[in-house]
């Protein structure tokens, strides 16, 4: 298994530094959210938005005109978009750090350990700072930066996104059902193998009931030699917990 832990220069604190009354300004303008990466936080926009570009121009037509946009974006918000030395130092602490965590915890190892299947052969990790608070999987690339509210915070993290990859990957299908089970698998159990502090109520507040729901099954899982798959899809087919997993109104 391939894993790059890497990041984009531009990007370290989640997008250019723009003032404010211009997020506003161009808040509609899709050269302007990609620029200043605010598309992360609302991605089936931007892919409406690109496809209807698509229809029109073209894909290459299209990536030509945003582009010379966005070059017009950095010219004009130059002077802004500096950062400090202490806030850089920062970072390039937070990165290292995850590194070493990553390798002295054999993270990947224990996770595959836990959902008994390999991981994507090549998985792509880009960390921002700790203080952009985003965790999103796209394919089989990672974006993550988040505080370290507890310990090993952000590597669980990781492995928790690891698994969304994973299941991209294998095209499965991912409802209320799979994401509580990854929760399971990272938020509840590979956070107690880490940092030994074990507690349902991490996770998605909306997923509790249905956590707590699989939780019996899940520790049954873990001592038998089903995969994660398999589990999955066993859960499905349980009737109280379809129950719990329709009843979430997200
Ligand atoms: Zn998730």
């Amino acid at each position: 298994m391939n894993i790059t832990i890497t990041y984009d220069k531009n990007y370290i604190f989640g997008g250019r530094k723009v003032p404010k009354k211009y997020i506003k300004k161009y808040e509609n303008d899709l050269a302007f959210n990609l620029y200043s990466n605010h598309h992360i936080s609302n991605i089936e926009w931007t892919n409406k938005e690109l496809n209807k570009m698509f229809q029109i121009y073209g894909v290459n037509y299209t990536f030509y005109l945003i582009n010379k946009k966005i070059d017009i974006y950095e010219e004009k918000f130059k002077k802004y978009n500096v950062h400090t030395k202490k806030e850089l130092a920062d970072f390039y602490k937070y990165f290292d750090k995850t590194k070493k965590e990553i390798k002295k915890y054999k993270l990947f190892k224990k996770l595959e350990s836990i959902i008994r299947t390999k991981l994507p052969k090549n998985l792509t990790i880009f960390l921002y700072s700790e203080n952009v608070h985003i965790g999103h999987t796209f394919g089989n690339i990672i974006h993550f930066g988040h505080t370290e509210d507890w310990k090993c915070y952000t590597i669980v993290y990781l492995a928790h996104e690891a698994i969304h990859a994973l299941l991209n990957e294998n095209n499965f299908k991912q409802d209320h059902i799979s994401h509580a089970i990854i929760e399971l698998c990272t938020d509840y159990h590979l956070r107690y193998l880490l940092s030994g502090y074990q507690t349902i109520s991490i996770g998605h507040p909306y997923l509790t009931e249905l956590r707590t729901k699989i939780l019996p099954y899940f520790e049954k899982y873990l001592e038998s030699t089903k995969d994660i798959f398999k589990f999955i899809e066993e859960m499905r087919n349980i009737f109280e917990i379809q129950q719990v997993a329709e009843k979430i109104k997200i």
